[in-house]
């Protein structure tokens, strides 16, 4: 049984108009489960008019009726947590337990969110001049878009529209086509909220939808997450149109070990960091940078851990990695690992030879890999340089913390990044230093709180403000000033000199 992936425009799941669809698989099975639709323009016009057209009346609307509906929104998505898990597990292959976090990671943003009446207060100055009062406020922007990627279907969504719409604007979100179900899943529970129709609209589709978003005159801001080069186009398309634009991209996150660190921490965080959700996190540790004697103490018992890693079906409650995404990605990364041994790096656990078979009965056509790890890697090779995105950790030995510091602050992305070490000035200098948007020490995937904002530096992101937080809330306003003064208070006769405070 595969089902049909439509659009949600105007409070409703429609076909559209375009006769184009793709294939939706289950990464476990390799099995096609669904057919989801991609949207011409003629889609995206449809969906930017009615949320052009239902944008007013909830911009008007006071700040804390629109957060009572987000608590409502709240209350809904709470209640069908699991099944949002349920439909990422089943598009994405991650595991349930790993889907379940991904959606709270995510309500912490709707929680957020509904704060917006204490995150709209503006500034007021009284008496800047004698009678004359000065403030600030800000105001929604109208019709905004987000288009976002495969690796987090509910909670990078999450970053965007809770606080797009919060603070008044109406929002379209483009989706991963390879896992698009959770979209209309979070679209019905807005609508079963009180969300007005119009204000969240889905359109399911690839390019084609996406440069109709750019290209709209009526889209103000767009909100991008994914890779590098197409974060790079959305950033120049989005600002050739007039749009303000957020386009967060690639990522090659290390992990500085330090000789005094507690050894089974590292460990543990390097391989839940590294090959978590198969390692198709923006966040993923993929390469530990190991200072001094480290290589020698830490590589044989990341090795032992990477050969027994729990690879299964992510439904099965045990499992620690499930499948990889796509037919296509599981190629990719193969070639990335045969690159790696032929550019002379040592691969130490090999996780090509792992197949479906070995996961059971129904699984044979999965996508399936198992853990991989090289040694010996050098700031040269291709592994070391690009964006793996799959489960490969890249182990690169350093004498030094200066010597650390300078690869990372060389390389070209600047995510995430963290430093092992028991020493606080290590900590501290390290944090200082590193040329990288977030910042673990001693935590591996330093994914910033709801109300800090989510953001890297280098090739990691265009644009001026980071994902959520109050970053997001300035992202999804514009300021507005107001001066006034009142009859009684106005001077005598017109004046022609700048006014200063009188
Ligand atoms: P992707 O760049 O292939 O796709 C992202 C979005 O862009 C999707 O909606 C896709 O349909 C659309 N898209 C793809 N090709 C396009 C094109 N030519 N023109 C216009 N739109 C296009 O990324 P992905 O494979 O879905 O996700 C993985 C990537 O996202 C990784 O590089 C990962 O590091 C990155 N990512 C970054 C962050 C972050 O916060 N920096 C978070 C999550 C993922």
């Amino acid at each position: 049984m595969t089902s049909t992936i439509a659009h949600f425009i105007d409070g409703q799941i429609q076909a559209g108009s375009s006769e184009r669809a793709q294939d939706v698989f289950n990464p476990a099975t390799g099995a096609v489960t669904g057919r989801v639709h991609l949207a011409h323009a003629a889609d995206v016009a449809a969906a930017v008019a009615s949320a052009r057209n239902a944008q007013p009346a909830w911009g008007d609307m006071p700040p804390i009726r629109r957060a009572r509906v987000l608590l409502k929104f709240l209350e809904l998505v709470n209640r069908h947590k699991d099944d949002l898990a349920r439909l990422i597990t089943a598009e994405h292959g991650k595991v349930f337990t790993d889907a379940q976090g991904e959606v709270s990671r995510g309500i912490d943003i709707v929680e957020f969110a509904c704060g917006i009446p204490q995150l709209l207060k503006g500034d007021y100055t009284d008496q800047v001049s004698t009678g004359i009062d000065n403030w600030t406020l800000r105001q929604p922007l109208g019709v905004v878009a987000g288009i976002t990627p495969f690796n987090f279907p509910v909670m990078v969504p999450m970053w965007m529209y809770p606080l797009a719409i919060a603070a008044g604007n109406a929002f379209i979100l483009k989706p991963s086509p390879i896992d698009p179900s959770p979209s209309l899943l979070m679209a019905e529970l807005l609508r079963d909220a009180g969300l007005p129709n119009g204000i969240f609209n889905v359109v399911q589709g690839d390019k084609a939808a996406v440069d109709a978003l750019l290209e709209h005159p009526d889209v103000r801001a767009v909100s991008f997450v994914g890779s590098t080069p197409i974060a790079n186009h959305i950033y120049e398309t989005g600002a050739h149109h007039g749009k303000r634009v957020q386009a967060l991209g690639g990522a090659k996150n290390h992990m500085v070990v330090m000789p005094d660190a507690d050894m089974a921490q590292a460990v543990d965080a390097l391989i839940g960091s590294a090959y978590g959700s198969a390692g198709e996190r923006c966040m993923a540790i993929s390469v530990a940078v190991l200072v001094g004697d480290v290589g020698d103490r830490i590589v044989p018992l990341l090795a032992e851990r990477a050969r027994t890693l729990k690879v299964k079906d992510g439904r099965e409650l045990d499992a620690e990695m499930g499948p990889i995404v796509t037919a296509t990605a599981h190629a990719r990364i193969s070639g990335y690992i045969a690159k790696g041994v032929a550019e002379g790096a040592q691969l130490v656990v090999d996780g090509r030879g792992f197949g479906g078979a070995q996961v059971g009965a129904g699984c044979e056509g999965g996508f399936w890999m198992g853990g991989s790890l090289f040694d010996h890697v050098n700031t040269d090779m291709t592994i070391y340089r690009e964006e793996i995105f799959g489960p490969v950790l890249v182990c690169v030995r350093v004498p030094d913390m200066a010597q650390a510091l300078k690869i990372i602050n060389e390389h070209e992305f600047g995510n995430g990044v963290s430093c092992f070490t028991r020493d606080g000035n290590v900590a501290r200098e390290f944090a200082r230093r590193v040329q990288v948007g977030m910042v673990g020490i001693n935590v591996p995937i330093p994914v910033p709180m709801a109300w800090h904002g989510f953001g890297g530096w280098k090739k990691s992101l265009f644009g001026d403000t980071h994902a959520y937080g109050e970053e997001g809330v300035r992202f999804y306003t514009r300021q507005k000033s107001v001066m006034q003064r009142w009859p009684e208070s106005i001077g005598q006769g017109a004046e022609f000199v700048m006014p200063t405070a009188k």
